[in-house]
């Protein structure tokens, strides 16, 4: 593909935009929740495990544990037991455990509504705070790059950059900040729905003809 002016890309990006809120209007976070602190503890959960896991996790855990103090005076085998088909459950395990701590020393129990407080939570990344930040609040500090955004920012030519955080950072520069958190949501939803990781339903698809397919193998 050519190199394309910023001013011709943001063109291109309104019309993405446009097409994908049609295609998909009731786009959302997936991870079930019912408050903020579900949310954290969903998306922690969430790290290299799908959304439907987590939500059947989910659906038992927060039966259990109602408060960031039950998370943290759960004990730990318990905790390791109710996550474990999410995978890398010792770890996500001590990090809600940990989490749960923090939230109830420094914030009453309550989940905090900054990037940098949350960023300091045990197990709470960029992209999870940006999570929580953008579906729990409805504040948009940074646009969420999981596998989905970072496969289709570059298949539709909006990012060269590799890192998540670069490719936020020119995701950013490009998209009106009041879509920061719909945007993520569009490009996850059509990542799940036609734009798959190995074979793209390019013939089918609703932003087709402004998708340079970069990289996409051509059978
Ligand atoms: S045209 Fe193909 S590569 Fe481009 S967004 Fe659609 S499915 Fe993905």
């Amino acid at each position: 593909m050519p190199r394309e002016t910023i001013k011709a890309k943001s063109a291109r990006l309104k019309k993405i935009v446009r097409a994908l809120d049609r295609t998909y209007p009731e786009a959302h976070c997936e991870l079930d929740h019912a408050d903020p602190l579900q949310l954290l503890i969903a998306t922690i959960l969430s790290a290299q495990c799908t959304d439907k896991r987590v939500n059947l996790v989910t659906t038992e855990l927060f039966k259990k544990y109602r408060s960031a103090a039950d998370f943290a005076n759960a004990p730990l085998a318990e905790l390791e037991q109710a996550v474990r088909t999410t995978g890398f459950f010792r770890n996500k395990a001590r990090n809600i455990q940990a989490c749960g701590a923090a939230l109830v020393e420094k914030f009453g129990g309550e989940v905090p509504r900054t990037m940098e407080e949350l960023h300091a939570l045990a197990g709470v990344g960029r992209k999870t705070a940006n999570v929580v930040l953008g579906n729990a609040f409805g504040i948009n500090v940074g646009v969420v790059v999981d596998t989905h955004v970072a496969r289709l920012s570059q298949r539709l030519g909006l990012t060269r950059q590799k890192g998540p955080e670069k490719i936020e950072s020119e995701l950013m520069a490009l998209v009106p900040q009041k879509q920061w958190t719909l945007f993520s949501h569009w490009l996850i939803w059509h990542g799940r729905r036609r734009c798959y990781a190995r074979k793209p339903d390019c013939a089918n698809c609703e932003i087709k003809k402004l998708c340079p397919q970069i990289g996409v193998k051509k059978n």
